[in-house]
């Protein structure tokens, strides 16, 4: 089959087995999704072979391949849980069923909520690789979104754009999060897409030029020094970060200096350094446009050095020189770290092992409990981590994701919660008068009962009623401490009415 090959070949590390188990997902799918066609006309299955190469493209092992191919069963079509487990086993089933939860998302409008959401969709995928095949997921239908009816269109390009984009950003994955914010900038601010747009292809040409011409320069200047053991690229700012730039410099594209900028990639760090010198001896830099990304490395532990040179003739071009490690990782981020390797006898000892063992985010090998050394940690993994952290030590040292949900206001706002709360422990959450007088509780639009279990989700309405008050029969259906003490105070008071 055609679209098993070209799956097969955006990798270089599969074996037999390894694509004997992508033709088998495929055929699998093929007959899961008969016949189901996409607004676009196109069939389900194409997507779902493009979100299985995305993930090939970054290198990503067969079983996340794998779930790229199977991502939509459950959500889509009649094969269940079971069914799933059976043909390919728990992994692959648990990591399905955390994509269809992270389905369930839906950016809820407010600007105030973006933090929020971002922590659930960390939160409720669990591990790593669900983030991953989400992202790859959103990746395709941002590409095949144009078919959308314009409010739908704006809506995911919006959640793209706020989620999305700042969670692909934090795991460092430069080369999804550029391409989804590039494709998201047009449906969600189409006048100043437009304007943008105008701007930089007019200047992007002569860019582009002089680029080339300056590329020949540094070359020989490299060569002359004895450096031949490099490579140069250009990096070309996406759309969406031009226009964010050129509203901070009054839409003035001159004051751009790196629309456009050349990569030289070097084997070690001294050379970089060394390269620094010798393009500062040439060409004069721009005082304060020199930075050192290697020694002070940027939050999402970008490591390159950047200056910007005069080439003469009144221009002016940004060179970024680094490794070719912190080009991947730059790329890359956390997936170069996943890299699928075939496991030998000597890569146990390799430099990101602990990775795999931090992978996935469970029980059996949380961080807490392998006691991994946490400076070794670079901060992009601490900040996934670092939450779950301080929060479990606070819940006695529970695995904080597994004993917390996330559930919704009906504006939006994100209510954690512990496992098996109900909706008397979301209105004391709220307020303590809300508490005290519930009515009822309407879930995703559905009258319930108020000592019904809250899912990871769920969007909920408390229906106050003022004759309403607490009983004994609540306090055995809530969790959270709030309601417990609320609840007692209440009952007490109660009591002392009775009692004179
Ligand atoms: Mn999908």
């Amino acid at each position: 089959m055609e679209s098993v090959k070209e799956i097969i070949n955006s990798t270089s590390f599969l074996t037999k087995e390894d694509e004997a188990l992508i033709q088998r997902a495929f055929d699998f799918v093929q007959k899961a999704h008969e016949g189901q066609k996409r607004l676009s006309g196109e069939f389900h299955l194409d997507h779902l072979c493009e979100t299985a190469k995305i993930l090939a493209d970054l290198n990503m092992s067969p079983t996340v391949i794998v779930t790229g191919l199977l991502h939509d069963v459950i959500e889509d079509t009649e094969v269940d849980e079971k069914t799933l487990e059976k043909e390919f086993g728990q992994e692959i089933t648990f990591l399905v069923n955390g994509v269809t939860m992270l389905g369930k998302l839906k950016y809820q409008g407010a600007e105030r909520h973006k933090e929020s959401l971002r922590k659930f969709f960390v939160a409720v995928s669990q591990d790593i690789r669900v983030i991953i095949i989400k992202l790859a997921d959103r990746l395709h239908n941002m590409k095949t979104l144009s078919p959308l009816p314009e409010e739908k269109q704006k809506r995911i390009a919006r959640e793209t754009l706020e989620i999305y984009v700042a969670v692909a950003y934090r795991l460092g994955i430069r080369k999804i999060s550029r391409q989804l914010e590039d494709l998201a900038f047009p449906y969600v601010y189409p006048e100043e897409y437009k304007k943008t747009k105008k701007l930089v292809n007019f200047k992007t040409e002569k860019e582009f030029e002089r680029l080339g011409i300056f590329e020949k320069s540094v070359k020989k200047a490299l060569a002359k020094n004895n450096i031949i053991n490099f490579s140069t690229d250009y990096r070309i700012k996406t759309f969406y970060s031009i226009y964010k730039k050129l509203i901070r410099k009054e839409w003035n594209i001159e004051k751009i200096y790196d629309i456009a900028a050349l990569r030289i990639i070097l084997p070690e760090v001294k050379d970089c350094y060394n390269v620094l010198g010798i393009i500062h001896g040439i060409w004069r830099p721009l005082p304060d446009r020199i930075k050192d990304y290697i020694a002070f490395p940027k939050p999402n532990n970008y490591q390159s050095l950047h200056t910007t040179i005069f080439t003469g003739h009144g221009n002016i071009i940004e060179i970024q020189i680094k490794t070719k490690e912190m080009h991947q990782e730059a790329e890359y981020g956390i997936t170069s770290h996943l890299v699928y390797k075939k496991e030998t006898k000597d890569s146990s000892g390799s430099n990101f092992s602990w990775i795999k063992r931090l992978l996935p985010i469970n029980k059996d090998s949380s961080l807490l409990e392998k006691k991994l050394n946490f400076d070794d940690i670079p901060s992009w993994i601490k900040d996934l981590v670092k939450y779950q952290n301080t929060q479990a030590e606070k819940d006695l040292q529970e695995d904080f994701f597994k004993e917390r949900i996330f559930v919704f206001t009906p504006k939006g706002d994100v209510i954690d919660l512990p496992i098996n709360s109900t909706p008397i422990d979301f209105a004391y959450t709220i307020h303590s008068d809300i508490g005290d007088h519930v009515g009822g509780a309407r879930i995703n639009g559905k009258m319930t009962a108020i000592d019904t279990c809250l899912k990871n989700g769920d969007i909920i309405e408390i229906v106050t009623d003022k004759k309403n008050s607490p009983n004994q029969k609540w306090l055995e259906c809530v969790k959270t401490v709030n309601a417990k003490r609320n609840i007692r105070s209440a009952l007490q008071k109660k009591n002392n009415l009775h009692l004179f």
